[in-house]
């Protein structure tokens, strides 16, 4: 399978608007992270995890002309904010699979009224096909994803593991029995903020405790923030096998 990373950033991006940070006045291109997203393929499969508020600008850098399906870890605006920018894949493809917890779909129903509108339709207007996602395994495509249940503050969020990759965007806890689900994994996402402590995420320490008690082959760090400082100065003080994870960065597994 490959995963090619579509954005790493936090909630804002990096830059931020306005900001004169010297991380969001860097001119090292992987300084400049979209809000955070990942694209899954294998076989002729594509999915993407997330759809925040730069879907549009991923798909096109990215050259993508078909999605099977998006997967969301939850209902916050940087992870779902695009979804309207799936009309494309919509009037080519017809109503588009989403896949998320109930009480992401009773909110995305919230917010996007019109895309699950069932009368007086606008007709311009996406339309998707829902499935509820529960903390057991189901069927994508030719396979099977386990969710990983996690907490970001007290909110539940979900991450996602296909084949030997998993993904785990805000998180600050999880239980136990949820770790089983992370061992054997050849690669790991993991979302690390920033170096001071945050109420609903990781930050760099914590991201690190937790790749420690995983122990994965190669870990990428995502869902940065300015704060946690220059990519190139972060990634050399990482260890071994431990990345962070930049825009439009590809990798195999
Ligand atoms: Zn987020």
């Amino acid at each position: 399978m490959q995963v090619t990373f579509l954005g790493t950033g936090t909630s804002q991006g990096i830059p931020i608007i306005g900001s004169k940070h010297p991380v969001c006045l860097s001119t090292d291109s992987r300084d400049k992270r979209l809000r955070v997203s990942v694209l899954i393929e294998w076989d002729d499969y594509t999915y993407v995890i997330d759809c925040g508020p730069d879907f549009r600008m991923q798909m096109l850098t990215n050259n993508i002309s078909k999605i099977d399906g998006i997967l969301f870890t939850h209902e916050h605006a940087d992870h779902t904010a695009g979804l309207d920018d799936i009309r494309p894949f919509f009037f080519r493809q017809g109503d588009i699979p989403i896949y998320a917890h109930q009480r992401v779909l009773e909110q995305l129903k919230v917010r996007f009224a019109y895309i699950f509108a069932t009368e007086d339709r606008y007709p311009g207007a996406p339309a998707v096909k829902e499935f509820e996602v529960k903390n057991e395994a189901f069927k994508l495509g030719n396979t099977y994803v386990t969710p990983i249940n996690v907490y970001h503050n007290r909110l539940q969020v979900f991450g996602f593991r296909f084949f030997d990759f998993a993904y785990l965007t805000d998180v600050k806890t999880i239980e136990e029995e949820e770790m089983q689900k992370l061992q054997g994994l050849k690669v790991l996402v993991v979302n690390a903020l920033r170096i001071k402590s945050h109420h609903s995420h990781f930050n760099l320490e914590e991201a690190l405790e937790f790749v420690a008690k995983v122990k994965p082959e190669k870990t990428y760090f995502t869902h940065i923030s300015h704060l946690l400082g220059f990519h190139e100065e972060v990634e050399k003080s990482l260890p071994d096998n431990v990345f962070l994870a930049y825009d439009n960065l590809k990798i195999s597994i």
